[in-house]
């Protein structure tokens, strides 16, 4: 038997939460969190002061040493740097743990390293760090002993965001005032704000330690490199929701509790299609806690694999053949008085709130579906997305079968009366539908997908940040709303008016929904003529950051100025341009000192057996043809790798980002597949006695 969980003993046990600020503040200093939190604006220093010296006291209770900023720069990833609560001794020699509201609410990290797209010149290398009072502190612990970690966005000196959650706060604003307009207009004067709700499913590999510290292509790339399939894929789809294996079973456990400690709320757990994939799903939160949340959760799906000998891989693609992962980011709008403005809802005023807002979704997505496509993109989701599977590229909007007729009815006729069977709801307009809540039929293949009560949108990348899709999500839907209130406020019948405008958009903007197959040859062939944007690679999504249009928007809401913007596309540029070149130098030193040696090791014990073999008198035949096709990849390898050498020491000379950026896309990347073709062809003739990693058959069906 093994031990009982208290799950809800254990739950947030790490997390500074409201009720152990209730319990901790003065009521008055309380209040005043609370009220910021909710509300926005500033905590006064004497309040802070206060705050931290009771998330100091909690945290010191609680073992820990040190305190972190923590915050996300354009890596992706999180960033930390540790201090201790140590402070000067007094005069007896007794230590006093010191630590300041002014040390919550402000760091200065000497942050010269982290990428800033020119942003910051290194002269003036300081960046700040500011206190998310929204997202709740919490203790990380580990080897480094347990540290009071404090979400916190990250700044130039001159306030330019460097990091993804300060514009992904401020879409978060943008999308709330503008939803507040709307949800007014339809005579919901309570509501005092809009929450953006975010709940991502997130994908990851396992595999064995031992085996993965065997291949430096997944130790520096997160990926293979190189890779025969194996004699078995996941063809027979006996992995999907298949029983759970001891050893996963264990570290699923473990995860789950770790995440619980840290208020996270792990939730659903399976198998995914390929061999050694799962995913973890948690329930949804508000959009900035979902994001920060997320972080956590990727960065202890590796923590706790190492505790079970595995090791987690979140590449999108870590093997050439099987399904790569993703993360699916549902996303949803809620007013704080409980109304989820994509929930068909139950009465006829919010029916037609809700058409109306599916109506400015539908015109946002479509206008700016080059964005939100980019905003999915990383290096590793190259892989995915356009490429061998799916989602595919192209952005479209599926809404079902019903969602769809409706659509279909108020643009041809401006009128939908009829409703597909169902358990229906009321309108109460004789030119609107009763429709049913539930919107049941499902579609995989959707990069944009409504499910009942959200957008589940499918594009993003397993191991990339969810804030980025969350931002553009919330500004793009901002503009919408706000467009569709400017007209409506202003309108003498208002009801008309609304279906007027539900009509407008949905005509204007019908080619962005598509019910059918995704993954079809078709599908690309009739989105073209749709005239929708299939843009296939990541670095060529990255120019639509600052077109006319985008910068538009992001400087009417506030969101990103166009320094930020153009800085951004200077990380991309760069940050494509170092992973493909550490995965070209990777290839680089595999093939020279791992799999050249070993089949020229291989090839000499043919040509010893060959010799031998004829020498005793026998048929050497098979031997000779098999020495004869093992020298050939050899040979080819080889040239190969020349070739990959030469465009990569090209590439990384050069100094245009942009320019690079598209060698390395263009040429080596095509070097790259040069080199595997004929490596992974050897693997298939090479004794694997000698082959000098472990097989793809090793690494995803024997964990
Ligand atoms: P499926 O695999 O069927 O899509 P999962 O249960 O794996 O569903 O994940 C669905 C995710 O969507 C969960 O994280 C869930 O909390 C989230 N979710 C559910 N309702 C909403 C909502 N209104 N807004 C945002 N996310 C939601
Ligand atoms: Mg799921």
């Amino acid at each position: 038997m093994s031990e009982m969980i208290n799950v809800e003993e254990l739950f947030g046990s790490k997390v500074f939460t409201r009720t152990v600020m209730k319990e901790r503040l003065p009521k008055n200093v309380y209040k005043e969190v609370i009220k910021v939190m909710e509300q926005g604006g500033e905590l006064s220093l004497a309040a802070a002061d206060v705050v931290a010296k009771a998330m100091k006291d909690w945290a010191v209770e609680n073992g820990a040493t040190h305190y972190t900023h923590w915050f996300q720069p354009l890596t992706g990833i999180t960033a930390e740097k540790h201090d201790s609560f140590v402070s000067h001794p007094d005069e007896n020699g007794k230590m006093i743990m010191d630590f300041s509201g002014k040390e919550l609410i402000k760091g200065e990290p000497d942050a010269s390293s982290f990428p800033s797209g020119g942003l910051r010149a290194t002269f003036e290398a300081r960046g700040y760090t500011a206190w998310d009072i929204t997202s709740p502190a919490f203790l990380k612990e580990d080897a480094t002993g347990v540290i009071l970690c404090i979400p916190t966005a990250f700044c130039s000196y001159k306030g330019e965001a460097l990091d993804k959650k300060t514009p992904l706060l401020r879409s978060m604003e943008a999308i709330s005032q503008q939803a507040l307009r709307i949800v007014k207009l339809f005579g919901n004067t309570e509501a005092t704000k809009v929450v953006a709700s975010v709940g991502p499913e997130q994908e990851y590999f396992l595999v064995d330690r031992e085996k993965y510290l065997k291949r430096t292509d997944l130790i520096f790339t997160g990926r293979t490199l190189f890779g025969a399939p194996a004699p078995k894929g996941q063809e027979m789809e006996d992995h999907y929701f298949g029983t759970i294996r001891e050893r996963i079973g264990a570290y699923m456990k473990d995860l789950n509790i770790e995440l619980w400690k840290l208020g996270v709320t792990a939730k659903t757990q399976h198998n995914e299609v390929a061999p050694a994939q799962h995913e973890l799903a948690p329930i949804y939160e508000t959009a900035n806690i979902a994001v920060d949340h997320n972080q956590l959760v990727m960065e202890t799906m590796k923590k706790v694999a190492g505790r079970h000998g595995l090791t987690c891989l979140l590449h999108e693609k870590p093997f050439a053949g099987v399904n790569g992962s993703g993360k699916h980011n549902n996303w949803s709008l809620t007013t704080d008085n409980g109304v989820n403005l994509l929930d068909p809802g139950e009465t006829p005023n919010e029916n037609i709130q809700f058409l109306l807002v599916l109506a400015c979704i539908i015109k946002a997505v479509d206008r700016h579906a080059d964005l939100l496509r980019q905003s999915a993109s990383d290096v590793g989701n190259d892989h995915r997305l356009g490429a061998n599977e799916a989602p595919p590229a192209i952005i479209s909007v599926f809404l079902g079968e019903q969602l769809e007729d409706v659509v279909k009815q108020l643009v041809e006729t401006g009128e939908a009366s009829r409703c597909i069977e169902g358990g229906k709801l009321e309108t109460g307009v004789s030119t609107l539908p009763d429709f049913t809540k539930d919107a049941t039929d499902r579609n995989r293949t959707s990069p944009f997908a409504f499910t009942g009560n959200k957008f589940e949108f499918r594009m993003v990348g397993s191991a990339d940040s969810i804030a980025s899709p969350n931002t553009i999500l919330n500004a793009i839907v901002a503009e919408a709303f706000c467009e569709a209130a400017d007209v409506l406020e202003k309108a003498e019948d208002f009801e008309l008016a609304v279906h007027d405008l539900i009509k407008e958009y949905l005509t204007k903007h019908q080619r962005i929904i598509f019910n059918g197959d995704g993954y079809s040859e078709a599908w690309v062939a009739e989105a073209e003529r749709r005239g929708l944007p299939n843009i296939k690679s990541m670095i060529e999504a990255v120019d639509t950051l600052t077109t006319e249009k985008s910068v538009q928007l992001f400087k009417k809401f506030g969101i990103f100025t166009k320094a930020e913007l153009e800085s951004r596309e200077e990380v991309l540029y760069e940050t494509y341009a170092k992973t493909i070149n550490i995965e070209a130098l990777t290839m680089i030193d595999m093939a020279s000192k791992q799999i050249i040696p070993a089949v020229i090791r291989y090839t000499k014990s043919l040509a010893d057996t060959v010799i031998a073999v004829k020498e005793a008198g026998a048929d050497a035949s098979a031997q000779a043809e098999l020495l004869k096709a093992v020298s050939e990849k050899l040979t080819a390898m080889k040239a190969a790798l020349a070739k990959l050498e030469e465009v990569e020491a090209k590439a990384s000379a050069m100094e245009n980002a942009k320019e690079q950026a598209f060698y390395y896309k263009d040429v080596v990347k095509a070097a790259m597949d040069a080199l595997r073709a004929p490596a992974d062809e050897a693997e298939m003739l090479v004794d694997k006695q000698v082959w000098p990693v472990p097989t793809y058959g090793d690494l995803i069906f024997e964990v």
